[in-house]
């Protein structure tokens, strides 16, 4: 990802640097890009770009697929207002800065015995910028991220400072919960989280028509998704269920069915598609053969997270 390694610097702003998304499809350059290391100091910056007239676009990890982060004036990111700020034990209540990245996140939560209750399949985007765009996981009775707010802090475009939450400023609320950067810049999050859980988690090889046979019955899993092979009759199961044992470690054969089948391999099929497009039902065919069935019982933030280096 281009941009960590370029806006992660000590700088507090930089001029004219190129800024690109996750997939590489929006590639901008602001004119300032500011990483304020205080709330004080962001709230400083935006009031000072209100009385210039200024724009700001705020990014989290750049992870979003649309235009959402894309300015021509200024950008801010948070990359610097990262971490813990309060733990509720009583409540199981969390509120971290904006910026904080899941993985962190998860680890810090871990350590306090805590874990959040539902998380995408990667963990490298900013709590803000999931929580702004609905990220979502898998499970029917599970909601997005952004249901497990239970308040924020928002600085609006004027540099007002508005805490909100269900008994406080509700419309503003609702509104934030899912605002893609339109309603000001997300500086504090609190979280409702969970004591921390352990995860079963089953891959496997299934028929296509056998999960659509038992839909039902697959969907009562916590955690319940597929991943079809386009022109075979092959699909990738994957449950995760909560399971009373103490977490390992992913296993090493995780790691390679993710790292090797999961990304190398198939990034290799899919170029080998696009290059030539008359093969693609063959293509398709050989890599439902390295589908494999597997089985790790890990702790929920290290389950959840997978390895995603193939660009869609
Ligand atoms: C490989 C990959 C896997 C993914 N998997 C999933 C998945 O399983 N489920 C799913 O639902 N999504 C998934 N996504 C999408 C991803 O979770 C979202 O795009 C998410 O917004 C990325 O977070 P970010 O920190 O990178 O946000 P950015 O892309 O940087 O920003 C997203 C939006 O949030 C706003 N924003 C960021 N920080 C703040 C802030 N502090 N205050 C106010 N607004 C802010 C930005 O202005 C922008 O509008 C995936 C994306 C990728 C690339």
């Amino acid at each position: 990802m281009l941009f960590i390694g370029i806006y992660s610097s000590n700088e507090v702003s930089r001029h004219m640097t190129q800024i690109q998304n996750w997939s590489g499809s929006v590639r901008f350059t602001p004119k300032n890009l500011h990483t304020p290391e205080t709330e004080a100091a962001l709230i400083a910056l935006v009031k000072a770009c209100s009385q210039q007239n200024r724009r700001i676009r705020v990014i989290g990890s750049g992870h979003s697929f649309t235009r959402l982060i894309e300015t021509d004036d200024v950008l801010i990111s948070l990359n610097k207002l990262q971490g813990i700020i309060n733990v509720d034990h009583d409540t199981h209540q969390v509120t971290v800065w904006g910026g904080t990245k899941i993985k962190a996140l998860g680890k810090h939560l871990a350590a306090v015995d805590l874990a959040q209750i539902n998380l995408g399949d990667i963990d490298v985007q900013s709590i803000a910028g999931a929580i702004s765009t609905g990220t979502h996981g898998s499970g029917a009775a599970l909601g997005s991220v952004a249901t497990q707010v239970v308040g924020l802090r928002l600085i609006t475009a004027s540099g007002a400072v508005i805490d909100c939450s269900e008994t406080e400023n509700r419309d503003i609320f609702k509104a934030a919960q899912v605002s893609m950067g339109t309603l000001g810049i997300i500086t504090q999050v609190t979280l409702q989280c969970m004591p921390a859980y352990t995860l079963d988690y089953h891959w496997y090889k299934q028929p296509l028509q056998d999960v659509l046979h038992n839909l039902d019955k697959l969907k009562q899993h916590r955690h319940f998704e597929f991943y079809w092979i386009p022109h075979t009759e092959t699909t990738l199961v994957k449950t995760m269920n909560i399971i009373d044992q103490p977490a390992q470690h992913k296993s090493l054969f995780r790691r390679f069915n993710e790292n090797v089948i999961e990304n190398l391999a198939f990034w290799g099929f899919s170029a080998a598609a696009w290059q030539f497009p008359w093969q693609s039902k063959r293509i398709a065919r050989m890599m439902s053969t390295l589908i494999s069935n597997g089985h790790d019982v890990t702790a929920s933030h290290e389950t959840f997270a997978t390895v995603r280096v193939v660009k869609f």
